[in-house]
């Protein structure tokens, strides 16, 4: 076990976050400000983010709502549709505003109904994106009901991923939320144009923190927690210093009516308390030296971008570092990811 007490890397980014939008964006955005440089985000919305126009707006609606003094850049995503005008990727992304386009399988988790059924509809879009260098970020859960849910990360990669990247081995690819060993092992395996980001939530619970002794609604996410067997794999892989795996935290706050329900919705968040939870699992890793490029390094250089100039430290603390265990919106409480261990590590 490492004895460091303090730790300065490049400040880090959230290749996959949520903000949400009016109050609860203005209740979020702080606390990804604080420590996120950039921010990939995501576009389901209601209605979604679909057009380039459709992202400026959310882009200024972000901006006036930054804490004053932050420095945070959000790197907007469009949300992939049968509809999707390749010329309009193409425009917005040749400005800059657009970094990443968005795959939902419709229905795969919030706010996805209006996501692609049909592939072949989507071709023209995919197809622009392969030739302008545009990656795909892509939910990879089938949503056909006959699979089981704990399946659906694996057979998305057989029956979906898979082809489509032999169709369109040029277009590049980012599998997010990765949660299974078949995950972390496809993305291994791969020659190229292939990367994934992994949450901090899946580097910690497994599926018993929401089943064992009652549903825990606060653990519960989609893709959902799995095995021991595939945390230990994406655990292994995060701390492994591979360039293919980087932080993206899909923390994505929902107010707690609507997660303490008959039919709660899928999300964790943890914008908040991120950093010090990945201290606290590179540290139990001795992987410390790794934690950089898995939030620092790693993401800029997949997505073609600089590392940031400015650090951060985190310091190591005897007594327990406290977060609040819900923060207020003007949406409404939402409640912070509780890794039920004491954190130790602070950005200070
Ligand atoms: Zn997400």
């Amino acid at each position: 076990m490492s004895t460091a007490t303090e730790l300065t890397i490049r400040r880090p980014d959230d290749w996959h976050l949520h903000l949400r939008d009016g109050g609860m964006l203005k209740g979020v955005i702080g606390d990804a400000s604080r420590h996120f440089a950039r921010a990939i985000i995501m576009p389901n919305l209601v209605p979604p983010v679909v057009t380039t126009a459709d992202a400026a707006a959310y882009r200024e609606r972000i901006m006036a709502v930054l804490p004053k003094g932050d420095r945070f850049e959000p790197l907007m995503t469009l949300y992939l549709t049968e509809g999707t005008d390749p010329d309009d990727l193409e425009a917005g992304h040749a400005s800059g505003l657009i970094t990443a386009v968005k795959l939902y399988p419709a229905g795969a988790t919030t706010n996805s109904h209006g996501g692609v059924r049909n592939f072949e509809n989507a071709m023209p879009a995919l197809e622009r994106m392969a030739k302008i260098g545009l990656p795909l970020c892509v939910h990879g859960e089938v949503t056909t009901p006959e699979v089981d849910i704990f399946d659906r990360e694996a057979v998305f990669i057989e029956t979906v991923l898979d082809p489509l990247r032999a169709r369109l081995p040029e277009l590049k690819v980012t599998m997010e939320h990765v949660t299974t060993k078949d995950g972390i092992d496809y993305i291994k395996s791969s020659k190229a144009n292939l990367a994934g980001s992994i949450t901090t939530h899946h580097l910690i619970i497994n599926r018993n923190a929401i089943l064992v002794g009652g549903i825990r609604p606060h653990y519960y996410c989609l893709p959902v927690a799995k095995r021991e067997v595939h945390r230990l794999a994406l655990r292994a892989a995060a701390t492994s210093g591979d360039a293919r795996f980087f932080l993206g935290t899909d923390s994505a706050p929902h107010v707690d009516p609507l997660k303490e329900c008959a039919c709660g919705c899928a999300g964790i968040y943890t914008s908040i308390n991120t950093m010090s939870c990945l201290a606290h699992v590179f540290e139990q890793e001795n992987a410390l030296d790794k934690l950089e490029a898995f939030t620092s390094l790693n993401g800029p250089a997949w997505y073609g971008l600089p590392v940031n100039d400015e650090t951060i430290t985190l310091r190591k603390r005897a007594e327990a570092v406290t977060y609040p265990e819900k923060i207020e919106t003007e949406a409404g409480t939402v409640t912070v990811f509780d890794p039920m261990f004491p954190l130790h590590w602070q950005v200070v």
